[in-house]
Parts: C-alpha cells; sequence; structure tokens
C-alpha cells in the first residue's frame, strides 16, 4: 500500500508543543499537510505560559523542509487558531483536538477551580476549536476531526472525577459531530490513547513508558483523518503501544416492564438477572435503537411475575 499523504491539506494539532501532538505534527508535515502547531505552553497542571513549546516544533518541521506555523493560544480561543490556519494557509481540513492538562485530587478535596479549569481546556476547549473550523468543513464539504478522551473517562480513575467528566464527554461530543457532520463528509472520531509523555512520566515505570511512544498513536489518527476514510466515523479507540482497538456499548437483555402499578421496585428486582444478562448483547448506536427496541418490545409485552 502507498503511504498515506496529506499535500495540500491543513491540519490544526492543539497542544503540538509537546507528547502526541508533537508527535502529530511532526508527522502530518512529513506527510505534505501544511500543519499549525498551537501550544499555550503551560505545565502539565495548566500553570504559566510560553510560546517556546510552539516554536521548537515549528522550527524542528521547517528545518525539514515542512511547513508550519505557531500559534500560543489557549484553545478556549479557538476561533483564534483557526483564524491562524486560515490566514496562513487558506483552508482548515483536520482538527486533531489534543490539547490537555490534568488536576488530579481526591473527589472529597476537589474545588470548583479544579473542575472549572480542566473542563474549560478539555470541553470548552475541544468545543470552540470545532465550532471555529465547522462552517469551512461544511462549506468545502471535507473535514476531518480527532477528539481525546482517555480511559478515565471512559471507565473512571481514582483522583481524576474532574478528567473523567470531560473525557467521557469527548465521546458524547463526537458521537454527535459524526452524525452531523456525515451530510457533509466530516467525519469524527474520538481516541482514548496511553503515551509516555510528562502526563504519565510520573505515573508509570521506565520500562513500560519505553513502549508506549507517542508515535505509536499516530498511525491509527492518520489513517481516520485521510480523505480515503469516508465511513469510518463516530468511532471510539484505544489505541497504544502497538495496540488498536475499537469500543462500543453494549445492551444487556434487560426486561420490559409493564408499565402500571405493577411496576415497583421489588418488580424491578425480580428481573434483575435479566437486567444484567449479557450472554446475547444488542449494540445500540443511537437514541433511536431504545425507541425501535421500546416499540418492538410493547408489541409483545412479556408478563410480570
Ligand atoms: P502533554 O502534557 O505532553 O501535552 C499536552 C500539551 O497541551 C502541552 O504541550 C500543553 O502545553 C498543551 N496545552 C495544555 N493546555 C492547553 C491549552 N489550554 N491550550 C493549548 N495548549 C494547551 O500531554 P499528552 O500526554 O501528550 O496528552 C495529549 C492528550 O492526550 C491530552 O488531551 C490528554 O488528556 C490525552 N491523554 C493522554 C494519555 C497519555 O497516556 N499520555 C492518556 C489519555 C489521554
Amino acid at each position: 500500500m502507498s503511504e498515506l499523504r496529506f499535500d495540500n491539506q491543513t491540519v490544526v494539532v492543539t497542544g503540538a508543543g509537546g507528547g502526541l501532538g508533537k508527535a502529530y505534527a511532526l508527522f502530518f508535515a512529513s506527510r505534505g499537510a501544511n500543519v499549525v502547531v498551537n501550544d499555550l505552553g503551560v505545565s502539565h497542571k495548566g500553570e504559566g505560559k510560553s510560546g517556546k513549546a510552539a516554536d521548537v516544533v515549528v522550527e524542528e518541521i521547517r528545518a525539514a523542509g515542512g511547513r508550519a506555523v505557531a500559534n500560543y493560544d489557549s484553545v478556549e480561543n479557538g476561533d483564534a487558531i483557526i483564524e491562524t490556519a486560515i490566514k496562513a494557509f487558506g483552508r482548515i481540513d483536520i482538527l486533531l483536538n489534543n490539547a490537555g492538562i490534568l488536576r488530579d485530587i481526591s473527589f472529597k478535596n476537589m474545588k470548583d477551580a479544579d473542575w472549572d479549569l480542566i473542563n474549560r481546556v478539555h470541553t470548552y476547549g475541544a468545543y470552540k476549536c470545532a465550532r471555529a473550523a465547522w462552517p469551512h468543513f461544511r462549506k468545502q464539504k471535507f473535514g476531518r476531526v480527532i477528539n481525546t478522551a482517555s480511559a478515565a473517562g471512559l471507565f473512571g480513575s481514582f483522583g481524576q472525577a474532574n478528567y473523567s467528566a470531560a473525557k467521557l464527554g469527548q465521546v458524547g461530543f463526537t458521537e454527535t459531530l459524526a452524525k452531523e457532520g456525515a451530510k457533509y463528509n466530516i467525519i469524527a472520531n474520538v481516541i482514548a490513547p496511553i503515551a509516555a509523555s510528562r502526563m504519565t512520566a510520573t505515573v508509570m515505570p521506565p520500562d513500560v513508558l519505553e513502549n508506549l511512544k507517542p508515535d505509536w498513536v499516530v498511525p491509527l489518527v492518520a489513517a481516520l483523518v485521510h480523505s480515503s476514510n469516508t465511513t469510518e466515523t463516530g468511532g471510539i479507540y484505544e489505541v497504544g503501544g502497538g495496540h488498536v482497538a475499537k469500543l462500543r456499548w453494549e445492551r444487556a437483555k434487560g426486561a420490559l416492564l409493564k408499565t402500571d402499578d405493577s411496576l415497583t421496585p421489588g418488580a424491578i428486582a425480580r428481573k434483575w438477572n435479566d437486567v444484567n444478562d449479557f450472554s446475547q448483547p444488542e449494540y445500540p448506536t443511537g437514541p433511536a435503537d431504545f425507541m425501535a427496541f421500546l416499540e418492538d418490545g410493547l408489541k409483545t409485552p412479556s408478563a410480570q411475575p
């Protein structure tokens, strides 16, 4: 298979001054794309501010003969980031919502500031960048978005209630963008990556980190945002260390109870095995599935015990 190219396309990578974002930026530039290297240059807790992180990556791309410009705005100011792409390259084709920080603290001790900052960067930031890119995507009938979730969001993680909420939010956000974008050839997917970066440096041993290069996350992202992908959208992917797998929701057999006075806590308790029976799962993909499922069930209501 010939290598995937991104010539004449513009890729915006948020948080591209280090970690995963830097790996994306270097890769897409090496494959012919114009790259906007966005980075606010903050600590992993979101403190400080510096243009250096983005500048270093831009210099590296240019030194290798690639095309890149820096942007130092916070993702909360997504309009300015997309504007940088339009001013420098005249277009925006691919948006990688990657910037992120942590404010880990037990829920007992969590303050509004910990909650708000995480949600401003991850939720509001991803929204602002995608919202600013959206009219361009629709107009040109082409757009590709990758949002970044986390295992913490999918499964929960001690000390990360704020981050978990924001990261699972990326899943619902992506699913909706995929549905609204379909008509305009806008493809949106979400990844839950695992990679060695300053974010993971303190929580994993060096030998494990050695196998978790950010470079191992890049190929999946590249395949998903390439113009040849016109069907894989709304997907949730776990990716890192050479492992790539899609995740999806699973519905148990469940119990359909009569909607009358017999629908009591006790009636549900008696059906608890069915509620939890995953032996013949279904894989719902939208709210309409639930309504169809209810309508089918209502045609053949099961008698309450
Ligand atoms: P990183 O800390 O190495 O890089 C994040 C970059 O984002 C930094 O350069 C930082 O300056 C920048 N940034 C932070 N806030 C910003 C803002 N408001 N505006 C613009 N830039 C900002 O982290 P990473 O490990 O490369 O993480 C990248 C993404 O992947 C994050 O969204 C993170 O939550 C997610 N993630 C990473 C892992 C992992 O194993 N590394 C796991 C799950 C999810």
